[in-house]
């Protein structure tokens, strides 16, 4: 059977779950090859392999931390020519997007980014991806080489499907370019607890109608009750409410979470890029004729200083 491979992201030997959802995909297509690179690479394979990988490719080399993006291009481009793949996928992340990119420059092929969907076709495989501010999905197909594209998290169940995931290392031999940008420090973002905004199964956002960053803390606790991220409007962002880093939206992040709760946020064509493609919509608003209520699945109109205390108290009641 054909190969497909898999760029897995991982922390320290930790699997972060959009690779776990490419696996899903690229298993439509073909049998995974995961490739994992740097520190823990080889920490990975146990969690690879019950989630369908046949084989993982590993390296880990001081490059890999030291510099920029190119190592890692150098280590999927000696990946690719080891295994020739129908298809090469990768997480949509921006590093994810970098690597993608210019290992498709570099093996003359076609790219699709930020895909929500993934299915076999009988001329390779076809992604979806939403385009408009989500308010149409196109279905496109690389007609140029062995296309390489970018999956969006939350786009896929994690499923079980347990395979060999035999590990193999990988040889890589770095370019001249590996060593051009080099990481000067790294700062680690203080620990909230939630999960990560993009990653999130479910994102309670806030908008200007919660009215200062002091009242942010309704939004942190209904989030909190939920087990989801926070998110942000860039209205509450530029009014310094919340950090950027929470913004969701067409200069923010773009989210596709189960449940995505929006308080106190119009549903301007700005911010629903980055959160139309979430599966169920709910919004708090106490304007009816707000634009938001066009896209939701349950709307509230109300107060949300009435409302989401309430929600967050039932949850809480609820939970037990
Ligand atoms: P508003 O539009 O002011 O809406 C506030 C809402 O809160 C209203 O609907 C109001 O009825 C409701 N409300 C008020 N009080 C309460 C209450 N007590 N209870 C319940 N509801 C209440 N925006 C983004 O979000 N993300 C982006 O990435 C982004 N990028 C942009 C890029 C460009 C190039 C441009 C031009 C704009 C961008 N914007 C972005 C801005 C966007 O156009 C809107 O201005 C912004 O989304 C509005 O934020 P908001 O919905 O919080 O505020």
């Amino acid at each position: 059977m054909a190969e497909v491979l898999v760029y897995v992201d991982h922390v320290d030997g930790a699997v972060r779950k959009p690779t776990l959802e490419l696996l899903t995909l690229a298993r439509r297509v073909g049998e995974p090859v995961a490739v994992a690179l740097g520190a823990g690479a080889e920490a990975t394979a146990a969690v690879l392999a019950e989630h369908g990988a046949v084989k993982v490719l590993t390296a880990d080399a001081p490059e890999f931390a030291d510099y920029l993006v190119v190592p890692k291009v150098d280590a999927l481009q000696a990946a690719y020519a080891a295994v020739s793949p129908v298809a090469v996928l990768v997480p949509s992340s921006a590093e994810g997007k970098e690597i993608a990119a210019r290992l498709a420059v570099r093996i003359g092929s076609g790219i699709i980014t930020d895909a929500i969907d993934l299915e076999a076709g009988d001329e390779g495989p076809v992604a979806t991806q939403a385009a408009f501010a989500a308010s149409f999905t196109t279905k496109s197909r690389v007609s140029k080489g062995t296309p390489v594209i970018t999956v969006k998290p939350n786009s896929a169940p994690v499923e079980a499907a347990p395979a060999a995931g035999a590990v193999e290392a990988l040889a890589v031999t770095f370019g001249a370019l590996a060593t051009g940008t080099k990481v000067v420090s790294r700062t680690p973002r203080e620990s909230t607890g939630r999960p990560e905004l993009t990653e999130a199964a479910i994102v309670v956002s806030g908008g200007r109608g919660v009215n200062g960053a002091e009242n942010f803390h309704l939004i942190e606790e209904l989030a909190d009750s939920l087990g989801a991220a926070v998110g942000a409007s860039r209205a509450a962002v530029d009014a310094g409410w919340y950090p950027h880093t929470n913004q969701v939206g067409q200069t923010g992040k773009s989210v596709s979470p189960q449940l995505y709760i929006a308080t106190g946020i119009s549903g301007a064509i700005q911010h629903r890029a980055g959160m139309q493609t979430s599966k169920t919509i709910v919004a708090i608003n106490k304007d009816a004729e707000a634009p938001i209520f066009d896209l939701v699945d349950y709307g509230v109109v109300g107060d949300l200083f009435e409302v989401v205390p309430q929600l967050t108290g039932e949850i809480k009641a609820r939970k037990g």
